[in-house]
């Protein structure tokens, strides 16, 4: 066991080394290890698809974002190939100076035409999407108004924004609202159009009249919206009809696309103005031309084929009958996240490896990424499953929750 004052040959450590040893988070990562393995860093041996070569052994994998199998898709690879054949491996700087491949330009007016919007912006990641447009968007003394369950990108953006963040209930746009009526801080309100745990969906419309009736920017996450929700797969701006409404929409090329990046889409001129003030765009060096070109032709094969869309949702459906069939109840949605809630955060990581010892990867959610005693387990959809295999997946999660006494209410274990 490591002792955080001093190393192992006994010479005291510098007191931020010990607070880093200390940390109760990795007390938390000890949890795993009462369960018998850690749910996290599994070691992956094969590309990412239905069936996935993992630590040795073939597992069903219902913990990957490639929701429409476009990561495995061969003119997806083939255009990743060709890319990198003609510019190289990478860019070997920013966007700013020597990095701004005509590549970026074709994707982001790409990502213009799909949206039907003036302005887009491609960044590495779409963490660094979310980093950069908040940072960027926030003085010190503005305000974000951030519901309760959104992601550390943004999260992050705001602090280095070093504006004032609040939270407001979970899709609760009505909070909001209670709340910023009294208050005259400029700021924005960010929303995600698929919450990436949980799976549900925003009330943009609402969102979008509270935010007018309150002067703030509107800003949707539609990281796991874009491909999977909406006739087109443009997320739930398309399904809520805001696309021309919202002030910025952020994607990332990594779940849908099967690629690797990120985006922030709006009009030309906040998007021209954001492109010189942007520190997480101009100080990190250009997306590679293998993950850029791959998005560009995932995303048109999306835009040429909306039936990948319709089979994902199909799929979805599916599976969502088969939990409920079995007496679970998945979080309401549409999405491709279908989340089920066990509770206790030990509970969670016992189903979890109870799952995998079936042979079945899923995501295990515990605090803090969702409030204590609200565990998940995540599942995470792609077209490319079998119908067979959403219902081998339903009946060990059936079977999980009857072995561990979990309620059928999905909260926690049942009272004896
Ligand atoms: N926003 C949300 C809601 C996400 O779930 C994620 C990825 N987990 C991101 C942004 C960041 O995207 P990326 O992993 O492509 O950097």
């Amino acid at each position: 066991m490591t002792r955080p004052e001093q190393d192992t040959a006994g010479r005291p450590r510098a007191p931020v080394i010990q607070r880093l040893l200390g940390d109760p988070r990795v007390a938390q990562a000890r949890l795993g290890k009462r369960i018998g393995r850690l749910p996290y860093f599994t070691r992956v041996e094969s590309a990412t698809g239905p069936i996935t070569r993992m630590e040795g052994r073939d597992i069903l994998n219902f913990g990957s974002n490639n929701y429409l199998g476009l990561a495995n898709d061969a003119r997806v690879i083939a255009a990743a190939q060709e890319a990198t054949a003609r510019w190289g491996a990478g860019v070997t700087g920013s966007r700013l100076l020597n990095g701004n491949l005509a590549l970026h330009e074709e994707l982001e007016e790409a990502l213009r035409r799909f949206y039907g919007r003036t302005g887009a912006m491609v960044f590495s990641t779409g963490y660094g999407a979310n980093l950069g447009l908040m940072s960027a968007l926030l003085g010190r003394n503005d305000r974000a108004w951030v519901d309760e369950e959104m992601h550390a990108s943004v999260l992050d953006g705001v602090w280095l924004a070093r504006a004032n963040m609040k939270r407001f209930g979970h899709n609760d746009p009505e909070h909001l609202l209670a709340q910023a009526t009294e208050d005259n801080t400029p700021g924005l309100c960010v929303v995600e159009g698929v919450y990436s745990m949980r799976g549900d969906r925003a009330p943009l419309r609402r969102f979008l009249e509270v935010c007018r009736a309150t002067k703030l920017a509107l800003v949707v996450d539609e990281a796991h919206g874009l491909g999977t929700v909406g006739e087109r797969g443009l997320g739930t701006v398309e399904e809520e009809g805001i696309v021309q409404d919202a002030d910025f929409i952020t994607i990332t090329f990594s779940k849908s696309l099967g690629s690797c990046g990120g985006a922030i889409i709006g009009d030309k001129a906040q998007v021209e103005a954001l492109r010189v003030l942007t520190r997480p765009f101009l100080f990190t060096a250009a997306n590679t031309p293998a993950s850029v070109a791959a998005a560009l032709e995932a995303l048109r094969i999306l835009q040429t084929d909306p039936e990948l869309v319709r089979q994902l949702k199909e799929r979805v459906r599916s599976l969502r009958e088969a939990l409920v069939a079995r007496g679970l109840r998945p979080i309401p949605s549409d999405g491709p996240i279908v989340s089920v809630e066990v509770g206790a955060d030990f509970d969670t990581l016992q189903a979890w490896r109870l799952l995998w010892n079936r042979g079945i990867y899923a995501n295990p959610v515990i605090h803090p990424a969702v409030p204590a005693g609200h565990g998940l387990l995540r599942l995470s959809v792609m077209r490319t499953h079998e119908e067979q295999t959403v219902r081998t997946v339903a009946d060990a999660c059936a079977d999980v929750f009857s072995d561990l006494q979990l309620s059928q209410e999905g909260r926690g274990k049942v009272a004896s």
